[in-house]
């Protein structure tokens, strides 16, 4: 996969080069490039904002300089998949800047561009891992009080434009939400986590929050692990860590498990589940109405 950030803070994306997605780079199973938007200016203050048309508080960052830069991320991203060997060869070419610029609203297949903004999609495990199918990502950190909409709809003629949030908060800048998303993406590429069963177990793999975990010694300071996870019953470790989930999920995230499918939970699960609060009708887990 090839990932591209432009941002007016190039530095504040460093850390993406540390670890695992580090080693991942290094292994050729990710590509990042970082841009500098002001690159993209021509006057001597290198401005990338100007004040917001309607008055009002903030700056708003300027549409030109945008449109450079993306146009030189998708030429970036057209002339990798080109090279020899590249995803491009996979079947997954990220389009030509030319066929992207041809390409109307309807064109099937535009490389993804994600616009973080608080007023976006909120990011989920499920985005995550549907982005993780993609040839190439792109990203737009905004300042201030945001891109100029127009950069927008340019966009949406070359690229499939998603504005997504990280959460319902406000940052100072899309660079820390993009790190989080890259970070959650670039883990579910092939290759990049070493046993690819851990992000089978994980929350939200299949709808839950995870299992709570431990490790040696089995007491520490007065505090014991669970008898079963001491057994070497897998069986009754499995249940143990199912039911487990459920509470958690109830506990914590109620509303994860309000209208859930109920085919994966058995008679023991479903006793749980009941326990907690929750019925079953017409397959999907519910919360029960208060008693009267
Ligand atoms: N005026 C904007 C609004 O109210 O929707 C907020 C602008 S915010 C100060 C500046 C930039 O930070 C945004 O353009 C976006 O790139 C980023 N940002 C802030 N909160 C975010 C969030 N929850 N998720 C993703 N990006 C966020």
């Amino acid at each position: 996969m090839r990932i591209d950030v432009v941002s007016i803070f190039p530095e504040y994306l460093a850390p993406l080069r540390l670890s695992l997605l580090g080693r991942a780079q290094e292994d050729g199973l990710l590509e990042l490039a970082v841009h500098d938007l002001r690159d993209f200016t021509f006057d001597r203050h290198r401005t990338v904002d100007d004040t917001p048309y309607g008055g009002g508080a903030g700056m708003v960052m300027k549409a030109e300089p945008w449109a450079l830069a993306l146009e030189h991320v998708l030429a970036s991203q057209a002339a990798t998949a080109e090279q020899p060997g590249s995803m491009g060869e996979a079947g997954q070419a990220a389009p030509t800047e030319e066929a992207a610029h041809d390409a109307g609203p309807a064109s099937a297949r535009r490389p993804v561009l994600i616009v973080p903004s608080p007023a976006g999609a909120v990011f989920t495990q499920a985005m995550a891992y549907e982005l993780s199918e993609e040839p190439t990502l792109a990203f737009a950190c905004g300042r201030y009080e945001g891109i100029d909409e127009r950069v927008l709809d340019w966009a949406a003629q070359r690229f499939d434009v998603r504005p997504v949030s990280l959460g319902d908060y406000v940052l100072n800048g899309g660079e820390v939400a993009v790190m989080a998303m890259v970070e959650a993406v670039g883990r579910l590429l092939p290759g990049v986590v070493g046993n690819p069963e851990s992000l089978v177990e994980e929350s939200h793999a299949d709808g839950l929050l995870e299992y709570p975990v431990y490790t040696k010694p089995s007491l520490w300071r007065g505090h014991g692990v669970p008898e079963v996870l001491l057994s070497g019953n897998h069986g009754k470790v499995a249940s143990w860590r199912l039911e487990q989930q459920l509470r958690r999920t109830a506990a914590r995230r109620p509303e994860l498990l309000d209208g859930a499918d109920a085919a994966p939970y058995g008679k023991a699960e479903r006793a749980v589940l009941r326990e907690l609060g929750y019925e079953v009708a017409d397959g999907r887990i519910r919360r029960a109405a208060p008693r009267a």
